[in-house]
């Protein structure tokens, strides 16, 4: 199962818990300032996890790889930056081979946007955070709003 993580709000600093599925985006509890997206995911979940309203970056990683040591760390930075914009799903290839089958992994790290579940490009091999972030960036979904519309989106929080 994926569990949810911890995050720091980028905005007020408050400490959130981020689920690893939710309608829309997560915000941070306090000042509804979008949360940076991070899944660790697993075999079982998978699928689940890569369904989200913004485009997903799938981080195909192993602990055994070097590269993907300096891979996930910038990963998880332009989730902060995209935050909002982007959901990270981290998958364990060696915990998962079916999927990593699926999505025709041939070496790792690799880094597979979808958008609707669709594959819309990837990227293997460790590659520099400011080139990570030119990719990303036009492919991410667009700025959101600091705080949500208030009364239209009221509803959909509990
Ligand atoms: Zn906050």
């Amino acid at each position: 199962m994926s569990s949810p993580r911890t995050v720091t709000c980028p905005n007020c600093a408050t400490k959130n818990r981020v689920a690893p599925r939710a309608e829309g985006i997560p915000r941070c509890a306090v000042c509804h300032h979008a949360l940076p997206w991070i899944v660790d995911s697993d075999a079982s979940s998978f699928d689940g996890d890569v369904q989200a309203s913004v485009p997903v970056l799938v981080d195909f990683w192993a602990p055994w790889c070097g590269p993907c040591r300096m891979v996930s760390p910038a990963v998880e930075r332009l989730a902060g930056v995209l935050a909002g914009r982007l959901k990270v799903v981290k998958l364990d290839v060696d915990t998962a081979p079916d999927i990593a089958g699926r999505f025709n992994v041939q070496g790792i790290p690799l880094l597979v946007l979808l958008r609707d579940g669709q594959e819309v490009d990837r990227r293997v091999g460790a590659q520099p955070e400011p080139a990570l972030r030119a990719w990303l960036e036009p492919l991410a979904g667009p700025p959101v709003p600091e705080t949500p519309e208030a009364p239209a989106s009221s509803a959909a929080q509990a």
